[in-house]
């Protein structure tokens, strides 16, 4: 999954990016409003996670324009102060749900976790599909009831897949949830990653579209 970071905040970005990172998330990180409104009508992103005192443009002014050009992405505002009036103004804006910093790192994945679930239209914590069953909180996967070991990539590819069942996904979109700005990715890197996932989970629930993408069927 792919999130976009909005804060100024040198040391707390940093922290945040740090943590988002090792829960697994593909990231991009902007320090100002202006910037942020282009990346979110030009990204395809899971979630973002937006600060309302921004240079350039404010993060209230940024979502509005967003959601005004008609952008749905789900945001999660992180206001400074205990304000009421932040909190109702961010939400009025648009703002699916807010944050009062200072705050738990381990509440903004959890709420992130719901965001995204929400937007997905997944009701249940856990992903499942057959045989195999994701938690995105623990990152763990399970075929069987067996642990399989994943690296972060194939983790995020199973999720994308297993959350879009009965979709196609074009390696564009996939490459597009997987990997942040300034990555470096080879033409056939997709392939390599679905390779390997069909080693681990079996050749076939995976299946190709040719010249389109890569599909996981509905269960029969
Ligand atoms: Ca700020």
């Amino acid at each position: 999954m792919r999130i976009l970071l909005v804060e100024d905040d040198t040391l707390l970005g940093e922290g945040l990016y740090a943590g988002l990172q090792r829960e697994n998330y593909s990231l991009d990180w902007i320090k100002n409003g202006e910037t942020a409104l282009i990346a979110m009508l030009e990204t395809a992103y899971d979630a973002v996670i937006l600060d309302i005192g921004l240079p350039k443009m404010s993060g209230l002014d940024v979502l509005r324009q967003a959601r005004s050009e008609g952008n749905k992405l789900p945001v999660l505002i992180l206001t400074a102060r205990d304000a009421v009036s932040d909190r109702v103004d961010g939400l009025d804006a648009g703002a699916d749900d807010y944050l009062v910093k200072p705050f738990e790192f381990s509440e903004l994945c959890a709420r992130l976790r719901a965001l995204t679930r929400r937007a997905r239209g997944l009701t249940e914590q856990l992903i499942r599909y057959k045989n195999i069953q994701i938690d995105p909180a623990a990152h763990s996967v399970k075929l069987n009831n067996q642990q399989v070991e994943l690296s972060r990539r194939e983790f995020s590819l199973l999720e994308e897949l297993l959350s879009n069942i009965g979709r196609v996904l074009s390696k564009a979109q996939l490459e597009e949830k997987l990997y942040s700005w300034g990555d470096e990715i080879g033409s056939n890197t997709i392939e390599v990653h679905i390779h390997h996932l069909r080693k681990k989970f079996g050749s076939e629930f995976i299946k190709t579209v040719r010249g389109v993408g890569y599909i996981v069927a509905k269960e029969s």
